[in-house]
């Protein structure tokens, strides 16, 4: 493993869902002491619960040793309480996708970690320099987007605000290299590179389920063995979950007021009916049994 940057030894990580446990795990394997943060306990239980899974299959894939997945889980701390961050250089803000829970986190945070450390936000599609603004630090402040699942894939993209300083910008390129990882940059525009392209497919499929132009099985089917995809889009947005896919469409038809960027109906409706995808054990797919079944 790699060896954290010197000016960064701490890191805080708020959100300990699919994305926020997978940041610590990275973090933490590669030497950085982390405190981890969600509402209540049972959540940064169920992290560690995950944390500690991942770290095991890890090991048994020889990626890791034992000795390196105990170091990783030692250096992870967990707490529902925000002033454990007073000693962060760097904090990663990775709770649910909403700005005013992420203004209104940062906002907390800000009396508590130290003037020096670094904010970054792993939004999917909110605009880095409106959360920068909100902050005492605009120049210290950054986009941090981690892919999921956030051991395996390889790519951050790091999003500079329109404040956001060189010194800034070039100590999170050398964090992201000590975690193993490759960097790449967008611009702060609305869903980055990634997501801009990804999600607005998600939704034309989606479209193709609503329009009963193809099953689930049909469209997942079409897109893996004709597009030579790894996993269909209807699989892929249960992934991500739906409640996310929803709100990236939002805030591209906001954000570039462009009809093109419409959420389906159809997936505002599971998104209503709390069929969130994998993380609620149904969304496209039902995944309450021994294989997912499709829900259409
Ligand atoms: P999630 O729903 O799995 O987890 C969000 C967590 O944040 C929950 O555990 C929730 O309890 C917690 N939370 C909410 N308000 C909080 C607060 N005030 N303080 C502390 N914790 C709080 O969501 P996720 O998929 O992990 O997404 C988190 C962020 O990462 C979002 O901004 C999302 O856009 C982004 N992201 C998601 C993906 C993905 O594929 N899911 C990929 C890249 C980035």
């Amino acid at each position: 493993m790699a060896s954290p940057v010197s000016e960064i030894q701490s890191v805080g990580v708020v959100g300990a869902g699919q994305m926020g446990n997978g940041i610590a795990h990275v973090f933490a394997l590669n030497g950085y002491s982390v405190v981890m943060s969600d509402l209540e306990q049972s959540a940064l239980d169920a992290a560690m619960e995950t944390i500690r899974g991942n770290l095991g299959r890890q090991v048994r894939k020889d990626v890791i040793s034992d000795a390196e997945s105990e170091a990783a889980l030692a250096r992870i701390h967990c707490s529902t309480d925000l002033s454990a961050f007073g000693d962060c250089d760097l904090v990663v803000e990775a709770a649910s996708e909403r700005e005013d829970v992420k203004k209104k986190i940062f906002a907390t945070l800000l009396p508590i970690v130290p003037e020096r450390a670094i904010l970054t936000s792993n939004t999917s599609s909110i605009s880095i320099t409106r959360l920068a603004s909100s902050t005492d630090r605009p120049e210290k402040f950054m986009g941090l987007h981690f892919m999921n699942p956030v051991p395996v894939m390889r790519l951050v993209e790091l999003i500079r605000g329109i404040a956001t300083d060189e010194p800034t910008y070039d100590t999170m390129k050398k964090v992201v290299a000590s975690l193993g990882k490759e960097a790449a940059s967008a611009e702060d525009f609305p869903a980055f590179i990634v997501n801009r392209v990804l999600v607005p497919m998600i939704n034309e499929a989606v479209y193709t389920l609503y329009e009963g132009v193809g099953t689930v099985e049909s469209i997942d089917k079409a897109m893996t063995l004709g597009a030579n995809h790894p996993m269909g889009p209807l699989a892929l947005a249960d992934f991500i979950g739906l409640d996310t896919c929803l709100a990236i469409m939002n805030v591209l038809h906001d954000g570039l007021a462009d009809t093109k960027y419409r959420p389906c109906p159809l997936l505002t409706k599971y998104v209503e009916a709390g069929w969130l995808g994998r993380k609620t054990g149904r969304g496209f797919y039902d995944y309450r049994g021994d294989e997912p079944v499709p829900t259409r």
